[in-house]
């Protein structure tokens, strides 16, 4: 059956248009639907019976179940959600002073193979669905919202923030996650201003010329090493796309678009990629670069085969990189008491990969 969640405006306007009914049937939807939460087709009183009664019977309203909610004791929380086919991904909420960010997942699994990446280590298993990638939103937007939970800077919204953080790589599920940001964008939905929406990305070059010309949202790279040979190591896609080929598709991605940065990724790995000269050879390649750095330190997982860096040593490397005038700062460990850091997503993946089914254990440590 065809789930609706799956549908943007212009879908559903093409949608309604062949059953016969009015194209704004496609807005009144998704107001119901993203605005107010309602999934229940009877609720939609403004809709006539019969359209109601044909939406029941013709048409899902499927969104991902939550399976455990986890909160640390800094606020943030992580959601293991389970799919209709019973796969697993994460999604995280920050709460913040100015905001509240919602991190959500585009693949289940990953098939990028970072090697400090927990994800990873799953294995990939298939794309997400539109549906799947904006329920999360609907589901992290309403349940919050239920417990009178609301963002500071925006009036009656609880997410007000999107980063495409999560497990999986956004680019390589182009078309759905392109779809998803539609409806995140769309005033009928959840009215986020693309400045409110950042996606990140390993470096898939071609994919981010077609972003820049569909939704060019704010775009996140991970870099995490300054030469070609270490980031062939950390971030293998760099053998197919090396980083003087990355770094041009930046700045194309910003070109002619006032005071806007591309942000770069790196994470703090101890004595791998985070020397006092790392930091000089990465401060030269970024010095035409318009940017702002994010050092994120190093989140353990099981029989990861790195170590965080020390802060004196993260202090060091930021300051070499300020001093050399970049904008450089390094990200907060949220939530780290429920592994809900960055690197630590894992859920449960069927991995197509190995050929068998590799269930991940949760244990819940439920705080706070
Ligand atoms: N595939 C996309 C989206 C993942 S975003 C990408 O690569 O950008 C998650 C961010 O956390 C990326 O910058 C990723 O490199 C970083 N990361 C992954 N594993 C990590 C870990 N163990 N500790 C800290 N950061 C990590």
């Amino acid at each position: 059956m065809m789930n609706l969640l799956d549908y943007n405006r212009e879908d559903l306007g093409q949608f309604f248009t062949e059953w016969g009914e009015k194209p704004f049937r496609a807005t009144q939807v998704l107001k119901w639907v993203h605005q107010l939460g309602i999934t229940d087709f009877d609720q939609m009183t403004n809709l006539s019976k019969t359209l109601r009664q044909r939406l029941q019977t013709e048409t899902s309203l499927t969104i991902p179940q939550i399976v455990t909610e986890q909160i640390s004791v800094d606020g943030t929380r992580k959601w293991v959600l389970e799919l209709a086919d019973g796969n697993r991904i994460e999604m995280v909420f920050i709460p913040e002073d100015d905001r509240n960010t919602l991190c959500i997942s585009s693949q289940v699994g990953c098939a990028l193979d970072c090697s400090f990446c927990s994800t990873a280590q799953q294995g990939f298993s298939r794309n997400l669905t539109v549906g799947e990638i904006i329920g999360q939103l609907w589901l992290a937007e309403h349940h919050l919202r239920s417990q009178d939970i609301y963002a500071t800077d925006v009036q009656q919204r609880a997410i007000s923030n999107v980063v495409l953080m999560g497990m999986g790589e956004p680019l390589a599920n182009f078309k759905n996650v392109v779809k998803a940001m539609n409806l995140m964008r769309d005033d009928f939905s959840y009215g986020l201003s693309w400045r409110r929406i950042t996606l990140s990305t390993a470096g898939i070059v071609p994919a981010m010329e077609r972003l820049k010309q569909e939704c060019p949202v704010n775009l996140a790279v991970s870099l995490h090493a300054p030469t070609d040979e270490l980031r062939n190591e950390l971030v293998p896609i760099n053998k197919k796309y090396p980083i003087a080929e990355l770094l041009e598709a930046c700045c194309d991605y910003i070109k002619n678009e006032n005071r806007r940065k591309i942000t770069f990724e790196y994470v703090m790995l101890q004595d791998f990629n985070d020397s006092p000269k790392q930091a000089q050879q990465l401060a030269k390649l970024l010095r035409n670069v318009p940017a702002k750095i994010n050092l994120i330190p190093f989140n353990p997982f099981p029989n990861s085969p790195y170590q965080r860096s020390s802060q004196a040593r993260i202090n060091t490397f930021r300051d070499i990189l300020i001093n050399a005038g970049l904008i450089t700062v390094t990200r907060k460990t949220r939530g780290d008491d429920i592994d809900a850091a960055c690197g630590q997503l894992v859920g449960r993946v069927f991995n197509k990969r190995q050929g068998h089914t590799k269930p991940i254990t949760m244990q819940p440590r439920i705080m706070g």
